[in-house]
């Protein structure tokens, strides 16, 4: 059994829930996107491979995984709520282009120091890091800001 499914399956077991076949195959879906989804494209995606996985299904699952601590949103784009898999990823920020959508991350250990620094300063316990700038990426600015 790899990492995550172990790490779900405890967490199920907690709850007194079963690791049923619909939760390990939305499990492994969402562990084999390895970029920003939202639930629509989570669901097509399993779709394409097992049609017995209802919408109510996947609905009722992503907070769980969010609970287990696998699964995060992440940001909002294009009013879509994206979410990423934890597990497995360093920490990052993300720039996200309003006009087109497109979600560039980057990884800065700077940064990271520096929200580091404020959590000590308060004596914080930083459980999750979430920073994102907001605007448009370089081929939307091209296009032309005088329309925005
Ligand atoms: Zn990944
Ligand atoms: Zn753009
Ligand atoms: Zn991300």
């Amino acid at each position: 059994m790899n990492d995550y499914s172990k790490i779900f399956t405890d967490f199920l077991l907690r709850k007194e829930m079963k690791f049923t076949n619909s939760r390990k195959i939305i499990l492994d879906t969402v562990f084999s996107l390895h970029d920003h989804f939202d639930i629509e494209t989570l669901y097509e995606t399993i779709k394409t491979k097992h049609n017995n996985v209802s919408r109510a299904t996947i609905y009722r699952a992503i907070p769980l995984l969010i609970e287990a601590g696998l699964l995060k949103k992440s940001l909002r784009s294009l009013s879509k709520d994206k979410y990423e898999h934890i597990f497995g990823h360093p920490s990052h920020l993300h720039l996200i282009c309003d006009k087109c959508g497109k979600i560039i991350e980057e990884v800065d250990k700077d940064v990271e120091n520096l929200l580091n620094k404020i959590a000590i300063k308060y004596d914080f316990k930083i459980k999750e890091v979430n920073v994102s700038l907001r605007g448009f990426c370089s081929d939307c600015v091209k296009v032309g800001s005088s329309n925005v």
